[in-house]
Order: structure tokens, then C-alpha cells, then sequence
């Protein structure tokens, strides 16, 4: 397949906390990677900014290595890192003093796209956005990009859409949720909206329920402090899971526009229902071997924080009143994998008699990581002699098998970026959007808050809690194994 990559307009992208972890491991090596497919004008900048005090020389050293510690060896070509690499500028700034923002102004051309990448901590966007504003160096035309954790409930997510709408409209926001980058996640839009095969297919008279897994093998080891803040209901379900439940239930745009498109993820998240307690389960993982517990990563002794949840939804309207969507996200778990299973009904009556092969429903699993691809498994005859006997296969599309190179090359964070400097807003979080799936996830935290809820502890390596099993079980279904 020939690869097709669409050049963007030349720009100046400034990215704030380019000393950063984010910046080096994804969006750094990203944009090399953009370079190297020959997408980004040669005449573009890339300003680094931080408190750390270096030249621009010096940040280019840094951003080589972070090349050669990021970047497959076999795409490393000497070239297209030079190229790169005379793109790169720096300046000294701290988000919250007065330096350095002279300096910034006299390097970011307002005759070209300009772009201006918050890769530092939330509490910091406020401070950069009047700056950046009030010195007049992003001007209506600038877009402002925003990490994740977008406030950690209701009212601090409010907060930070005021303290960047104070400055900035709406248009210029882009909040980035790199799972919406995905190459599968997207293909959800395009299986769904693309082909007439499956919509009328998709609510609830035809799919028995849906299951959203997202399962990693780490512990939060390093970044316990933090974690123990967050916890994976608003670490993945909020975001992540949400975005992916919103793909998957809404209904068609009447375009793939991005405010149609948030339209509709918006009305999929209002219609959500509250989780029941017994609906829920969490978790905390035990230690195992060398690898100590949840606890003491967490450094609190007695925190009640989850790395795992699993949880019963059910959307309110009439194409999935009836449909279950089960959630479930945890650490240490058996397998690094994220995936969305669609479980389609049993057909109304079987002509064939049970003795006739092992019945299984239609599945259609989307998978996102590792490997991202789709798998439809169907019912068919086994072949070979000896009657109608049935058998389930796997129709398997690997998107890297079918698509070849193209398919595997481009990483969530580099289309995110490329879409920004697009200005195409469509898989990017609306800032109502945030807000209505804080709404959701607030009564839910604060219900177990108020209850004293403890998570139960789980074996490190295996697929969480017992109880999330027999989530699933009581309704007469089960979970699909969580395998690379
Ligand atoms: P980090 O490694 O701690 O880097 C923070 C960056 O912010 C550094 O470049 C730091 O540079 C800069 N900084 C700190 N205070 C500053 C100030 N007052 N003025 C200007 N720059 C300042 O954090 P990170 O992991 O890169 O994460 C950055 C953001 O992305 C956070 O919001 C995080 O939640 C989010 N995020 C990170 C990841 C990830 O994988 N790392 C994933 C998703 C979201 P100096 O010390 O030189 O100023």
C-alpha cells in the first residue's frame, strides 16, 4: 500500500515543558518522526520552553538523544535528524515569572500557524495562557494544547476551561486524549460510519452488551504520590474508557465535522446512568516476588485509592436501553491489552440441533493495543466430512498485516499534533464534554468516599479481583480473557 502523507502548513509550534517526560519520550520524538515522513515544512520552528537554563544548542543535544533513546534504530536517518534538529529553538521561561516572554515574542512569526503545546502540569495553564495572551503572543488565530489529567472533578475542570476561555475561545482548544490518536479508535468511526454492514446491527434489539478492556501489566511504582491521587477511575475511566464507550454508543454525525462529531459524544455521556454500587468493583494490587503491592507503591499504608475497576454502565435512550457496556481497567494485570468487544445476540431460533458444534455468539473485537487490528469471530461449518457440525472462526484483520508500513509507523501523540496544526478539532475533548463526564464520575467517587469503601486486594498477574468476575457472572456472561 502506498503511504499517503498529506504535507501541513509551515508553522511554529512552542512546546512548554520540553524538558520534560512527555516531551521527550512522545511529542519530541513524534515530530521527528513527521520530519522524517517529509509532513512538516521545512521552514517550521519548534520552540522548547522550560525553566531549565540551556541554549538552543544545548536542547538539541537533548532532543538527539531523545531521539536515539525514542526512535526505532531503523528509522533513525542522519538527514532528516539534522533537518529536525535546525528546526529546534529554546527559551528560558517560567510559566509563573515575567522572563523570557520578550524573547518568545521575537521568535514565533504570527504569519505562519502557530501552535502552543502545555506539556507541564495542569496548575500551570492558567498562569501560560494570560501570558501568552496579554503579551499578545498567541493571538485568535493560535492553538492552545492541553495534557491530561483535565481537573481531577467538576469543579477543577471548570476552573481550568475558565482559565483557558478567560484568554482563548473554544475553537483554539485543543485537550488531547491520546488514546482518541489511535489508529483502531479512529477505524471505530470509519467501521461504524463507512459501512452499511454493521449500523444496522448496532443497538440494543442486536447486541447483547459491550466490553471495554484496558489492562496493563506496570504497577504505578515511581509515580505512586501522584497515583494515589488520581486512581484508575479517573486516571482511565474518565478519559480513555469514556471516549472509547462515546464512540462506540453514539449516533452517526450528520458529517465528520468536529463539533458534530462532540455533538454527539456529548449526548452519549449525558445519557449515561449512575453506577450502582454493587454494579462496581475495585481493586488493589497484592505484591508479588520482588515487586511489592499497591500500598507500598503508594507510600500510604492505608490508602483506599483503586488500581483496578470494573464496572456495569447502562446508557439511557433508545438505542441501548437494555444493552449493558461492562469497564474495566487495572495494573498488574496478566497482559498489557486494550480492547472493545461488541457481543452481538444469539439468532432467534437455531435451525441446527445442539449436538451440532458448540454455539458461540458473534463477537466483533477491536483491538488497540498490542497489534491494533479486528476480529470478527462467526459461526461457519467445520469443514471436512461428518455432517453440519459448527465451528466459530476468526475473520482477523491485523491493520499492520493489511496496511503494511503505514499502519504501524505513526504514533497517537504525532497525528494528534499534525491534527492540531490542521486545526481540525474533531478528537479532541470539548470542554463541555469534560465537564459532563465529570458530572458522571463525581457521585460515583463520592459515593464510595462517603461509604469508606475499600478496594480488594488482587493478585498481581492475574485479571483482578474476584469479584469483578462475578460482575459478569450473576448476568450469565463473562469476560474475555485478558492475552496479549
Ligand atoms: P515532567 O517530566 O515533570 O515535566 C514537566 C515539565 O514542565 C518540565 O519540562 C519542566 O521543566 C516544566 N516546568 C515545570 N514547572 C515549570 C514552570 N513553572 N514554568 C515552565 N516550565 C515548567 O512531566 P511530564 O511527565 O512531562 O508531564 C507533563 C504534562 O503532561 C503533565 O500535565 C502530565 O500530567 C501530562 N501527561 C504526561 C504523560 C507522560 O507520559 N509523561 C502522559 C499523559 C499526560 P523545568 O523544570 O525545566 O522548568
Amino acid at each position: 500500500m502506498v503511504s499517503r502523507v498529506i504535507p501541513v502548513d509551515e508553522f511554529d509550534l512552542v512546546i512548554f515543558g520540553a524538558t520534560g517526560d512527555l516531551a521527550n519520550r512522545k511529542i519530541l520524538p513524534g515530530l521527528y518522526r513527521r520530519v522524517l515522513a517529509g509532513q512538516i515544512p521545512q521552514g517550521s520552528q519548534i520552540i522548547g520552553a522550560a525553566r531549565s537554563d540551556m541554549d538552543a544548542e544545548a536542547f538539541r543535544a537533548q532532543v538527539r538523544g531523545a531521539i536515539e533513546e525514542h526512535v526505532n534504530p531503523a528509522k533513525i536517518v542522519p538527514e532528516s535528524v539534522a533537518e529536525f534538529l535546525a528546526m529546534l529553538d529554546y527559551v528560558v521561561i517560567d510559566a509563573k515569572g515575567e522572563g523570557g516572554w520578550d524573547d518568545l515574542k521575537a521568535k514565533v512569526r504570527p504569519d505562519v500557524i502557530n501552535a502552543f503545546y502545555f506539556s507541564v502540569a495542569p496548575s500551570l495553564f492558567g498562569d501560560l495562557a494570560e501570558r501568552l495572551h496579554k503579551r499578545g503572543i498567541a493571538g485568535p488565530d493560535a492553538r492552545i494544547v492541553v495534557e491530561k489529567p483535565f481537573g481531577r472533578d467538576l469543579t477543577s475542570a471548570k476552573a481550568l476551561n475558565k482559565a483557558l476561555a478567560d484568554h482563548f475561545d473554544e475553537t483554539q482548544i485543543y485537550r488531547i486524549d491520546h488514546y482518541l490518536g489511535k489508529e483502531t479508535v479512529q477505524n471505530l468511526m470509519a467501521v461504524r460510519f463507512a459501512n452499511i454492514l454493521f449500523e444496522p446491527l448496532w443497538n440494543a434489539q442486536y447486541v447483547d452488551h459491550v466490553q471495554i478492556t484496558v489492562a496493563e501489566t506496570v504497577g504505578v511504582g515511581g509515580r505512586g504520590s501522584y497515583y494515589d491521587k488520581s486512581g484508575a477511575m479517573r486516571d482511565m475511566v474518565q478519559n480513555h474508557m469514556m471516549q472509547l464507550l462515546c464512540l462506540i454508543a453514539m449516533e452517526p454525525p450528520y458529517h465528520f465535522d468536529p463539533d458534530a462529531v462532540r455533538d454527539e459524544k456529548l449526548k452519549v455521556i449525558r445519557a449515561l446512568q449512575s453506577v450502582a454500587p454493587n454494579d462496581m468493583v475495585r481493586g488493589q494490587y497484592l505484591a508479588k516476588g520482588d515487586e511489592p503491592g499497591y500500598l507500598a507503591d503508594s507510600e500510604d499504608p492505608e490508602s483506599k485509592t483503586e488500581s483496578y475497576i470494573a464496572l456495569k454502565c447502562h446508557i439511557a435512550n433508545w438505542r441501548w436501553t437494555g444493552t449493558p457496556f461492562y469497564l474495566r481497567t487495572g495494573k498488574r494485570l496478566r497482559a498489557r491489552t486494550s480492547e472493545i468487544a461488541i457481543t452481538f445476540k444469539e439468532p432467534p431460533h437455531s435451525i441446527f440441533d445442539e449436538a451440532e458444534g458448540d454455539w458461540r455468539e458473534n463477537v466483533l473485537v477491536i483491538r488497540l493495543q498490542p497489534n491494533e487490528g479486528m476480529n470478527l469471530k462467526m459461526m461457519i461449518k467445520e469443514p471436512g466430512p461428518g455432517g453440519m457440525r459448527l465451528v466459530q472462526v476468526p475473520l482477523d484483520m491485523s491493520f499492520a498485516e493489511a496496511l503494511g508500513e503505514e499502519a504501524d509507523i505513526t504514533d497517537a501523540y504525532e497525528r494528534l499534533i499534525m491534527d492540531v496544526i490542521r486545526g481540525n478539532q474533531t478528537l479532541f475533548m470539548r470542554g463541555d464534554e469534560v465537564e459532563a463526564a465529570w458530572a458522571w464520575t463525581d457521585p460515583i467517587i463520592e459515593g464510595w468516599e462517603a461509604r469508606g469503601d475499600r478496594p480488594q486486594p488482587y493478585d498481581s498477574g492475574t485479571s483482578g479481583p474476584d469479584d469483578a468476575l462475578m460482575l459478569m457472572h450473576r448476568d450469565g456472561r463473562r469476560w474475555r480473557e485478558i492475552r496479549e
